[in-house]
């Protein structure tokens, strides 16, 4: 199963990305996650990716772009994966479009996640990760980012009929079996 989970910041991607993973046995791959520790171990990459981390901005397409088809040479994405914070502009999700062609294979689902705004606040600047973007005015770039540059993402799947919403609010058990629902019903 391939599948996409989407949303603004805040909005548990990360958290439901983890278990889907296992529940469905397939891997997690987050962009961010890669950027992370990248940064934590001082890597090439992370030294080039660091300034624009913590301010909360994007980093640029080619970049992310090149990365996420190298990560997926390897053998364990054969049987599927989750991809979390990724494809998060047009311009990403037209060359993973283009990248699945090329292998022949297609998405199973583009799962969107969908929380109120107010509570992406509430939750990112209360969830105490220690993450250096998660100050409030680097939340606030996040969040207009996301709008301008991210949200657009969602429509360009909903031409491709994969697009299911989840409500985003409840518990991680609740927002959870929502999920396991509208993957098994398909
Ligand atoms: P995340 O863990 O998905 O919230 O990502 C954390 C940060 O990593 C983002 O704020 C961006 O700076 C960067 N990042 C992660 N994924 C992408 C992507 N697909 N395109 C551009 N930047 C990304």
């Amino acid at each position: 199963m391939r599948i996409i989970i989407f949303g603004p910041p805040g909005a548990g991607k990360g958290t439901q990305a983890n278990l889907i993973s296992e529940e469905f046995n397939i891997p997690h791959l987050s962009t961010g996650e890669i950027f992370r520790s990248a940064i934590k171990n001082e890597t090439p990459l992370g030294k080039e990716v660091k300034a624009i981390l913590d301010a909360g901005d994007l980093v640029p397409d080619e970049k992310v772009v090149g990365l996420v088809k190298e990560e997926l040479k390897d053998d364990k994405y054969n049987g599927g994966y989750i991809l979390d914070g990724f494809p998060r502009t047009v311009p990403q999700a037209k060359a993973f479009d283009d990248l699945l062609d090329e292998k022949g294979k297609t998405l199973d689902a583009f799962l969107q996640l969908e929380v109120p705004e107010q509570e992406l606040i509430d939750r990112i600047l209360s969830r105490g990760e220690g993450r250096s973007d998660d100050s409030p005015e680097k939340v606030k770039n996040r969040l207009s980012v996301y709008h301008k540059e991210t949200e657009p993402v969602l429509k360009y799947y909903k031409k491709q009929d994969v697009v299911k919403t989840i409500d985003g609010v409840g518990s991680i058990k609740e927002i959870f079996n929502r999920i396991k629902d509208t993957l098994n019903s398909k």
